[in-house]
This record gives C-alpha cells, structure tokens and sequence, in this order.
C-alpha cells in the first residue's frame, strides 16, 4: 500500500459539522470523479486509523478538496480532524472506489454521501455534459446540505431537496420511499446512483430494484 504525506492548505467548517480541507497533491497521484482514498493524521497514535474520504476536487486541480463529517460523539479520527489546520499533516493512500459515471440517471444521496457525486457534477458540468442528471439529496434540515449554492448553480430545477425533520417553505419534506420514487422519477430505465449510510443505501436500492431499475444499472459503493 502506498502512502504519501501531504499537508492541508485550508481548513474550514462549511456547516455546523463538515469541514472542508484543501490538501496538497502528491506528483503523479489521480483519480476518477466519485473515487475517494483511506487518510490517516501523520501525528503518533493516528497514523494507522485509516478512514475512506472522497476527492470533491476535479483530477486537475493543483490541490486535493475533502469535505469531511465530523462526529463529535465519540474519539475518532473525524473528531481529530476537527482540531486540525493548515500547516499540518494528513496520510493518502491509495486511490479505491466504484462510484464512476456511467451516463445520464439519478443521483441520490444521503447526507456526508453527496461527495462523490460533488466530484462528477463538477467534472460534467466543467466539460458541459451534465444535461440528463437528476440529483435527489436527503438531509435532516436546511443547514445540513453541503454545496447547496453551487449544486443549484449546476443542476437547476434538477435539484430536488428532502428534509426528514424540517418543514421548509419550498423544500421537500419527507423520506424518501416507494412512493416518493414514482413520483420524482420518470424514467426507471435510466442510470441509478446512490450513496450515503449504509441502511439508506440498502433501502433505497432495494425499492429501486422492486421498481424494475436493472442491477447493473444501479451504482453503489461495494
Ligand atoms: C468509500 C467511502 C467514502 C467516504 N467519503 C466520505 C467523505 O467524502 N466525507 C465524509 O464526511 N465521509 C465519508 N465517508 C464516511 C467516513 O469514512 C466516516 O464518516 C469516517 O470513517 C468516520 O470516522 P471516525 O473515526 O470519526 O468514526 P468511526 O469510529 O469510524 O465511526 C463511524 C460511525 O459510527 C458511529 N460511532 C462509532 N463509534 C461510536 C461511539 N463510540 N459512539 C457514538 N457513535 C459511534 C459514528 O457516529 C459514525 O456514524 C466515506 C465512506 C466510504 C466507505
């Protein structure tokens, strides 16, 4: 397994609990929109908990973006991240992944798992291909989407927003189920991509399946 230190060049909270880290990028390192890699903190005692994160930057920008969840209940290495700055260190390793675009369909996306999807927005949009993307976002309230301005710059009326415990004027609130699904999706024949919690990711497939959306058309993190 490769590991490449690099230092983080900008850290800063852009919500209540996501940090977003602008990090150094190592000679010759690239990925795909949507891959992400496992990061460690180079600080004794962390450097061998390694957590996935995904690149949010496009593969040719000088930098690396990450925009982190960061859980306070408990020590982990998002906790720690929380405390951490520009001028200190994080570990990459090697790049991993299966959210890659495939062509035109849904995208939905559960909280912190909206990053993969960040990258291949911003990917297709910069090369004017995003026409034919719909993005279906789950979130608890309107102060826990990520990139709320620059997805509906990109998308448009493509950007459907849900709130599982707010009642915002002009927003979607509810979860997203079966019906929900028929009613927000047109066209099942299309390309499905999901991510975020594991049981969210579960559930969601498996009615996308029931809804005749065919297995290889369903892109999921393994
Ligand atoms: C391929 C992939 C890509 C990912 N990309 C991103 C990304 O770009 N951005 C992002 O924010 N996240 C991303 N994640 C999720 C991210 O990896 C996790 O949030 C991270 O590993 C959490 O690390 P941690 O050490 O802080 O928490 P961990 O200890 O690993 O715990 C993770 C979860 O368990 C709960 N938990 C565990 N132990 C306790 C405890 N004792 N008390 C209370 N709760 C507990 C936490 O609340 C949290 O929900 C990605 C995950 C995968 C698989």
């Amino acid at each position: 397994m490769n590991k490449y230190v690099v230092k983080i060049l900008e850290a800063s909270f852009i919500n209540d609990d996501v940090k977003r880290f602008v990090v150094e990028k190592p000679q010759g390192y690239t990925f795909i929109p949507g891959q992400a890699t496992e990061v460690s903190i180079n600080l004794p005692e962390w450097t061998l908990k390694l957590r996935p994160f995904t690149f949010t930057s496009l593969t040719k920008w000088e930098h690396l973006e990450f925009m982190i969840k960061i859980y306070r209940d408990h020590e982990g290495v998002t906790k720690k991240l929380e405390q951490m700055n520009a001028g200190e260190e994080l570990i990459l390793h090697d790049v991993f992944g299966a959210i890659t675009y495939k062509g035109p369909g849904v995208f939905i996306a559960g909280g912190s798992g909206i990053t993969p999807f960040i990258a291949i927005f911003r990917d297709l949009f910069k090369r004017k291909q995003l026409f034919g993307n719909k993005l279906i976002f789950s979130n608890k309230t309107s102060h826990d989407v990520i990139m709320e301005a620059e997805l509906t710059e990109m998308l448009g009326d493509k950007f459907i927003k849900v709130f599982t415990r707010e009642n915002v004027i002009g927003y979607l609130d509810r979860r997203i189920g079966r019906d929900f699904l028929i009613r927000n999706i047109a066209d099942f024949s299309k390309e499905f991509y999901v991510c975020g919690p594991d049981n969210f990711v579960k559930s969601i497939s498996a009615i996308l399946l029931e809804l005749g959306v065919q297995p290889e058309m369903l892109v999921v993190e393994q």
